[in-house]
């Protein structure tokens, strides 16, 4: 990795964030909040929310075996998506890489940022192109987008690959692990120390079950955390979110993950014998990416029958594929009865 001061953009390691109104009150017995131009009458959600969210990111932090210094906490994992782009590549000048098919988002905030992405097609059977993501690199190359277990895929990346981009490659390797707790493998959360140059994404959306309120983690060395924390808006997380979240934490999460991870596989058998199916992808996610001999039929006929799946059949290495999202299984039993009684 280079030094960190030559990847952050100048402006960024210039920027002095904006400074709440609470910012520079260092605690004592306060009664009156004059400070910040609030309406005074208590309705539960008059006054503004902790900018630095101290006692969600404590307790996320215990939770996950980190230091509360090391998180940074977005609107949605997509909002630290787009502020990777904005901390380190300067628009028009640094580029990105990332794999393809994978997550749209890393593109979309490329686009936004006018960020020149690299898009490496990924290997037979979804492998990951290790030589040829390092290979896409050069000078102005300030990340690098890997998702495991990847989205549309579904399959988790080998760990001694993961190891080796983030030994060889030379910027910020963005690993977005929204999908880490349906997977057989721990993900590199408790490596975090190990590689200065590893930032890891994960979601309150998906095993956790709040893509409602809308929070993300991003994971990364206290420096790079820091630079999230100044380019952020002051108060990017709101109250009731980070109460919500806060008081559901203590929920085990753990029954619900191994009945959905059941469920996929169940999905997976049955779906493989069905006439319309070429072929069901190995997962580690909460979704099955299926091969099928007419997609665009078999969509509108799901449809038709009140399920809709994720038509992925015109993004290049998908053709033919429709990503089914694991749901309760009542609602797998419709999606399996529809596919098993489809003629191609
Ligand atoms: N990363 C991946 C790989 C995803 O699939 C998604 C959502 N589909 C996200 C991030 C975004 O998650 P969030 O709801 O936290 O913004």
């Amino acid at each position: 990795m280079k030094p960190l001061d030559e990847l952050v953009r100048p402006n960024i390691r210039a920027l002095k964030p904006y400074s709440t109104a609470r910012d520079e009150y260092a605690g004592g017995e306060i009664t009156t909040w004059l400070d910040a131009n609030e309406n005074p009458y208590d309705n539960g959600l008059n006054r503004y929310p902790d900018p630095h969210q101290r006692e969600l990111k404590r307790r996320i932090a215990a939770l996950k075996g980190v230091r509360a210094s090391q998180l940074f906490l977005g609107n949605g994992s997509d909002e630290a998506i787009d502020l990777a782009y904005r901390i380190f590549c300067q628009p028009g000048r640094d580029n990105a890489v990332s794999i393809a098919p994978t997550y749209g988002m890393y593109r979309v905030a490329a686009d936004t940022n006018d960020v020149e992405l690299r898009e490496v097609a990924l290997g037979a059977d979804f492998s990951l192109p290790t030589d040829a993501l390092l290979a896409a690199a050069d000078e102005r190359t300030k990340l690098l987008w890997l998702c495991s277990p990847n989205n549309p895929t579904g399959n988790a990346f080998p760990t001694g690959e993961i190891e080796r981009l983030l030994r060889e490659f030379q910027g910020m390797v963005v690993l977005d692990e929204a999908y880490i707790d349906f997977a057989a493998e721990p993900g590199f959360l408790g490596r975090l120390d190990e590689f200065p140059n590893l930032i890891i994404l994960q979601t309150f959306s998906k095993a956790w079950g709040m893509a409602g309120i809308r929070l993300g983690m991003a994971f990364a060395s206290e420096p790079v955390a820091e630079l999230f924390a100044r380019v952020k808006y002051p108060y990017n997380i709101n109250g009731p979110t980070q109460r919500s979240v806060a008081e559901r934490l203590t929920a085990d999460i753990a029954p619900q993950v191994a009945e959905l991870r059941s469920e996929r596989e169940r999905l997976a058998q049955a779906l493989a014998a069905c006439p319309a199916v070429e072929r069901v992808y190995p997962s580690d996610a909460n979704f099955l990416l299926v091969r099928t001999a007419a997609s665009d039929r078999l969509y509108d006929v799901l449809i038709a029958a009140g399920v809709i799946v994720r038509n992925r059949s015109r993004i290049p290495g998908c053709a033919g594929c429709l990503r089914m999202t694991i749901g309760r299984p009542e609602e797998n039993d419709l999606l399996l009865q529809t596919v098993q009684n489809f003629r191609p």
